[in-house]
């Protein structure tokens, strides 16, 4: 079992990082979480074949995100998939998606494998396989975006997720809002912790990462503005804690 980062970057485009997404790879499931623009070209980079992904997990609506979803699924017609895929995501948002690949003339009598939507509810476990299963929590990355949405019509669903994999608690904070998110979970023992850094500061992950005391922080959503301030953090941290927290990088395997 393993965690693979597909892309590490922020959601600014870049020529050295793709957008943030990770395989969770068990023996029974690998489970893509986020499909950003570029997503197909980075697990081709990543030598992911596309046949390998059985299901998706989307954290939230930001192209970084999810923008790749209609690319991905045409890849995978395109080597000829059979095997059925799975989409994980929002209850609120499911229509939107559903839409988004209709609209992109994705019809599944011509894709040759089925697509099937599952849609979750915050705060409920949702289980995937035999020893894969996830809960989704509400940050408040999107809140800020409330007031523009004057016809009402948004999904402003945005998660931090629990994902287990046989047994050990994975917690990704996903895109958060303030320093309250990374707490969203601490009732759970945490074995890894992925955290973005984009939206936060370096104290207050390092403040999170000695009160949640995972065995291991992985810093992901990287840009290269913060790329220069996480590769000065092993600098500052005493030893015991530099061998636990690690700034990922696109292609980097974790062991579970
Ligand atoms: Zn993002």
């Amino acid at each position: 079992m393993e965690i693979k980062f597909i892309g590490t970057g922020s959601g600014k485009t870049s020529l050295k990082r793709y957008h943030s997404s990770f395989l969770i790879n068990t023996e029974m499931y690998n489970l893509l979480v986020d499909t950003g623009d570029g997503i197909s070209r980075a697990l081709l980079h990543q030598k992911v074949t596309f046949d390998l992904v059985n299901g998706i997990l989307i954290s939230h609506l930001h192209p970084d995100h999810y923008s790749g979803l209609p690319s991905l699924i045409i890849q995978m017609k395109l080597i000829e998939r059979q095997e059925s895929l799975d989409i994980f995501c929002h209850s609120s948002q499911t229509d939107f998606l559903r839409n988004f690949l209709y609209e992109s003339y994705i019809f599944e009598e011509k894709l040759g494998f089925k697509i099937s939507f599952k849609p979750f509810e915050q705060k409920e476990t949702t289980d995937i396989s035999a020893g894969l299963g996830f809960i989704a929590n509400q940050n408040s990355h999107l809140k800020h975006n409330e007031q523009f949405d004057k016809s009402g019509r948004l999904s402003f669903a945005c998660n931090s997720f629990l994902i287990r994999v046989k047994g050990k608690n994975i917690f990704f904070t996903g895109d958060i809002g303030d320093f309250s998110d990374l707490f969203l979970f601490e009732e759970h023992k945490i074995a890894i912790m992925i955290s973005e850094i984009t939206h936060l500061s370096i104290e207050e992950l390092l403040d999170s990462f000695r009160r949640l005391k995972p065995e291991k922080l992985f810093i992901t959503h990287l840009s290269e503005e913060d790329e220069v301030l996480v590769s000065k953090l092993s600098y500052q941290l005493p030893s015991a804690e530099r061998q636990k927290v690690v700034a990922a990088f696109d292609g980097l395997i974790v062991k579970i």
